[in-house]
């Protein structure tokens, strides 16, 4: 089979390694890719945003499959474009990523099929949203309605925080995506990532998982895409799995397919597990980076397997399979990220890959046969262990191995998580 990646990523980089273990796989070339996937695929020029260009050179290859990894060319309809050339394709039409294209679609999507989560409103002008606020009071949280690369949301912890973010939305601050905004409740538990997926009418659990958005040790700074995960999610007990499947999962891929926007792909959930149960924070309608990485790495089952079934509508059929072990990533990132940084220092050294510790690639380049950083997110080392201590010891022991001083790591990934075996 042949298949096409999407994406450049350290969670390309895992599914692409991944893929490759696929007894089915005969070629995989991936779009733009890495240098770590170049181990496993053939790395494209290919611009992603131009659909004709990915559409012929599918033809051209004779691809049997294709994988979107990211949300922006989900959002923008790569999936539809594709479909509408006969070529079968793993990721949600146009209409369907709106559940994480707009929050306003989701939360609407919430109320009318009963799914539990904030309470809410959406507005388009700044006079509303304000007069909103003064009624119910901080804390509270605004979000721009559209993709704002995680930038878009402010937790308010007081009145003057929550105007002044209506405000930023409304004067422009993240373009069309905050025309509207979405004022919600500001819910109190503790957060989780919960992964499925879907073929439009079936959803097959996957894995659940937690992660570190904040750049500091301490969960302290700016918020990043994401600094460090782990899998699972020690507060995802099978009785939470259970109720997050029929209460949010399941009425979402039920309301979407009545709508008349079935969702096939990978659905993943942020769930504030709040007193009360499970509660929607948010969806995503693609993997997770840095949670697909540690996710893949306690994945047994054939990938390719599993995602060919969500396209075919066949997941009925399929199963997953998950080490009991637990998985952990640690981010290195380039110094200044989620400022301002530089790019092109080199990485002198990375640790060998094992079974059980591997590092991915997300923001790396070659130049003049020099591995160099060229983006903020930079490499992920991830490992695994019996339980999250020993997964997070064997991460940190990657990361001494790294010789890339204009790098630098997050020291606590895991940190609840270990509280919590340790007691
Ligand atoms: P991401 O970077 O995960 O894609 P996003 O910009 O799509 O984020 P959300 O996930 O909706 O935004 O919100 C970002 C973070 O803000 C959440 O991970 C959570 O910590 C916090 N948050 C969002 N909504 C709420 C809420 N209703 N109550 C409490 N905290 C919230």
């Amino acid at each position: 089979m042949h298949v096409l990646l999407i994406g450049s990523g350290g969670r390309e980089h895992a599914l692409a390694w991944k893929l490759s273990q696929s007894p089915r796989l005969t070629k995989l070339y991936a779009a733009p890719g890495n240098p770590g996937m170049a181990e496993h695929a053939e790395c494209l020029a290919l611009d992603i945003t131009d659909h004709a260009a990915i559409i012929a050179f599918c033809k051209e290859k004779a691809i049997d499959f294709v994988v979107v990894g990211p949300e922006a060319p989900l959002v923008a309809g790569l999936a539809d474009d594709l479909r509408a050339e006969g070529l079968k394709v793993f990721g949600p039409s146009k209409a369907a990523a709106q559940l994480e294209g707009s929050k306003g679609f989701t939360k609407d999507l919430c109320a009318r099929y009963n799914i539990p989560t904030g309470a809410y409103r959406r507005f388009d002008n700044a006079g509303e949203a304000r007069a909103y606020i003064g009624e119910i009071g901080a804390p509270i949280v605004i979000k721009a309605d559209g993709l704002a690369a995680g930038k878009g949301v402010t937790v308010a912890r007081t009145h003057d925080e929550a105007i002044a973010a209506v405000e930023d939305c409304f004067a422009g601050t993240f373009g069309a995506a905050g025309a509207e905004v979405v004022i919600e409740e500001f819910l109190v538990g503790e957060e989780a990532s919960f992964f499925c997926l879907s073929d439009g009418k079936n959803a097959l659990p996957l894995a659940t998982a937690q992660d570190h958005k904040a750049v500091g040790d301490g969960d302290t700074g700016p918020n990043t895409g994401g600094m460090g995960a782990y899998s699972p999610a020690p507060v995802m007990d099978e009785t939470m799995i259970a109720r997050t499947m029929a209460e949010i999962i399941e009425p979402t891929i039920r309301g979407m397919a009545e709508m008349g926007h079935p969702f096939s792909g990978v659905l993943f959930a942020g769930l504030m597990i709040t007193e009360k149960g499970p509660e929607l924070i948010e969806y995503n309608v693609r993997f997770g980076d840095p949670e697909c990485q540690v996710l893949m790495m306690r994945l047994q089952g054939d990938l390719l397997d599993m995602l060919e079934a969500a396209a075919d509508g066949t997941l009925d059929e399929a199963s997953a399979s998950w080490s009991d072990d637990t998985a952990l990533t640690v981010v290195m990132a380039t110094k200044g990220y989620p400022g301002s940084y530089k790019k092109g220092s080199e990485i002198k050294a990375l640790p060998e890959n094992s079974v059980a510790a591997r590092t991915f690639h997300a923001g790396t380049a070659m130049k003049d046969g020099k591995l160099v950083a060229n983006g903020g997110r930079v490499l992920n080392a991830t490992a695994l262990g019996h339980n999250v201590t020993e997964a997070q010891t064997s991460a940190y022991e990657l990361i001494e191995d790294i010789d890339w001083p204009e790098g630098f790591c997050r020291r606590d990934i895991g940190w609840r998580a270990v509280a919590r075996e340790e007691g």
